[in-house]
């Protein structure tokens, strides 16, 4: 009886292992609501446990980084809602990177605050094509999501200025073509404090780095994403997920009060050098089964 049901659980399951990324999107802490939070002087917190969003806040308007997925949006709203400001008040949308769990709620927060959406210029095919033009998962219908037209292209090094705040487009490709991180300035108790928001620098199950016929220049996108991650300056270390940053372990210790756990420069440097540790091995992985 126990096996029968046993295997009865595994014919359910077995489609889903199938199809990784079904898995990945019923991941619960997704869509798991996280208290929003002030990181340290205009820079907020506003995503859920496992998705990770920013709301910088000016004079002009507010700034949002990653619109997560669509059933994220009201929980976004909330959270910003939750810390006394408007939703409206989203003047301009970026986003980490051009897959579905940070930009597939583009559409609707455009059509509900009029934010100007603005896209590192590899990563615009993708999202204006809704994520079909993906290079690895454009043909899996369940990581699609709404087309969004973008409003701004950037470029690497381009600057978004709103009310005084700027915050610096970073290309780090490798993960998507466009994968952004975003650096910033902020002023905490009269201090001022390097901001990295890494986009991600994670080689994803399947992804093929060498003989990509989709993306022929990975391995040294990923080289030159790492180069870039190991160049900036970064005391308030940050991320697309929760896990690159440890925000679990953190916020926490934010609420007794205590120095600001965010403030983790020596984090930083060991996540991007465990990220680059793990990148090689694959790519060598990947070079020993092509021989
Ligand atoms: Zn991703």
């Amino acid at each position: 009886m126990k096996s029968r049901l046993r295997r009865c659980i595994l014919l359910l399951i077995f489609p889903l292992l199938l199809a990784g990324s079904a898995i990945a999107q019923s991941d619960p802490a997704w869509t798991e609501p996280f208290p929003p939070f002030q990181i340290a002087g205009n820079l907020y917190y506003i995503g859920s446990k496992g998705l990770a969003s920013y709301l910088i806040t000016t004079s002009q308007g507010n700034i949002l980084i990653n619109s997560d997925m669509e059933a994220n949006v009201p929980l976004l709203q909330a959270s910003i809602e939750k810390l006394g400001f408007k939703f409206s008040d989203t003047k301009i949308l970026l986003i980490s990177h051009a897959h579905f769990d940070h930009d597939g709620g583009s559409a609707k927060i455009k059509q509900l605050t009029g934010a100007k959406y603005m896209v590192m210029d590899a990563d615009v095919p993708v999202v204006e094509s809704g994520g079909k033009a993906d290079f690895q998962y454009g043909s899996d219908p369940t990581l699609l999501y709404p087309p969004t037209k973008v409003d701004g292209v950037l470029h690497d090094g381009d600057e978004v200025k709103l009310g005084g705040t700027v915050l610096v487009a970073h290309l780090t490709p490798g993960h998507t073509k466009g994968c952004t991180t975003w650096t910033m300035k902020v002023t905490d108790a009269g201090k001022i404090y390097n901001v990295v928001i890494v986009g991600s620098p994670n080689v994803n199950p399947g992804y093929k780095l060498i003989n990509n016929a989709a993306y022929p220049g990975i391995a040294q996108d990923y080289e030159r994403m790492f180069r870039v991650l190991n160049s900036l300056p970064c005391d308030i270390f940050l991320g697309a997920h929760g896990s690159y940053f440890g925000l679990e372990e953190k916020y926490p210790l934010l609420k007794k009060g205590i120095a600001n756990p965010f403030i983790d420069p020596d984090g930083y440097k060991k996540y991007v050098a465990q990220t680059q540790q793990e990148f090689r091995t694959e790519l060598a992985k990947q070079q020993a089964a092509a021989k």
